[in-house]
């Protein structure tokens, strides 16, 4: 259904969406099979919460979970609307899960009518199709195909694994070429952190380009959730005294804005208040520290501290 994309690594984000009980952590089990690197079915106050990190030869995704949109529709008003919408405008493809077993209600007009204000490329999973006879696949293909501008549809059964691995294929050739985000192995149950770290990371190299170049490295000494807001507790680490005090700015200025933005950053990605307080710290030469470099995730020293750099340099 969709035009050949060129050959290449693949990296990216992707949301999925759909009513309660549709079967989304059935998918992503199911995805990320054995390898499992992320998936946690704990409450959260994020709006955002990353289920999984998928490698494949082809590349890598980073599926997300975005609750805010699968609120009933008497319950929303316009402004959660608007952050549903903003949160999917930062993935850069959809999978829509819909129960071929159930009708069209309410709560999927409500995922259609954010997913059209969203313009990112959309794919329909039609899951459960091994509760339906197989002529009524197509019955259901036609019922869904004009509700959305797809860019594909793809029936499956998560719970069988039917066109489990199909899905993904898919999903990965919607996504932009790239590196991988994650080294291969990355195994943790807090990926928001990793991310949180590289917007700061991302602000301290925009703001201080010159002057900084590729040095600086950025750990999360505390993530926690409060009520409405996430509290982050942020180190920026810099290799000498000269560093920390470009780093500081005059007055506190250039830490003050890396600060701002970042936190804007975060709070459009974790859909929630964020508190962030950001410090430096000077530790010579901690690209060789192990520990430090285990803190960042990214363990056992050597050749790792590459594999996440990519995006943003
Ligand atoms: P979520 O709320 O969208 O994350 O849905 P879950 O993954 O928790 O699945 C809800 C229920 O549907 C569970 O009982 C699953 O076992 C079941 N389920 C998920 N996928 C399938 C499928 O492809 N076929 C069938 N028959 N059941 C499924
Ligand atoms: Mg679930």
């Amino acid at each position: 259904m969709s035009a050949e994309l060129p050959d290449g690594r693949r990296t990216g984000f992707v949301a999925v969406v759909g009513r309660p009980n549709v079967g989304k952590s059935t998918f992503v089990n199911a995805l990320v099979g054995t390898k499992v690197s992320i998936v946690s079915d704990k409450p959260q106050t994020t709006r955002n919460r990353i289920l999984a990190v998928v490698n494949r030869p082809a590349g890598q995704m980073v599926l997300f979970d975005t609750p805010g949109i699968h609120k009933p529709e008497h319950s929303l008003n316009r402004r959660m609307v608007e952050t549903a919408v903003r949160s999917i405008g930062m993935v850069d493809v959809v999978f829509w899960m819909v129960d071929v077993t159930e009708r069209y209600g309410p709560g999927d007009r409500h995922v259609r009518d954010v997913l059209a204000r969203a313009k990112r490329p959309v794919l329909l999973g039609l899951n459960k199709i091994d509760r339906i006879p197989k002529p009524q696949i197509l019955n259901a293909i036609d019922a869904y195909r004009n509700r959305l501008e797809f860019a594909e549809i793809v029936p499956l059964s998560a719970l069988s694994g039917d066109n489990v691995a199909l899905a993904g294929e898919r999903l990965l050739a919607h996504l932009p070429l790239g590196d991988a985000l994650y080294p291969e192995d990355f195994l943790t149950d807090r990926p928001e952190r990793f991310f949180v770290a590289e917007m700061i990371r991302e602000q301290v190299l925009h703001l201080t380009r010159q002057e900084m170049p590729y040095v600086t490295g950025v750990l999360i000494e505390s993530f926690k959730e409060d009520g409405d807001l996430v509290r982050i507790e942020a180190s920026i680490l810099a290799e000498r005294d000269s560093q920390k005090a470009i780093l500081i700015g005059k007055g506190g200025s250039m830490l003050k804005e890396i600060g701002t933005r970042a936190r804007r950053q975060i709070e459009t990605f974790l859909g929630t208040h964020v508190y962030l307080g950001l410090f430096v710290k000077v530790r010579e030469r901690w690209r060789d520290n192990g520990a430090v470099l285990d803190e960042m995730g990214l363990g056992e020293g050597e050749g790792r501290a590459s594999a996440k750099r990519p995006r943003h340099e």
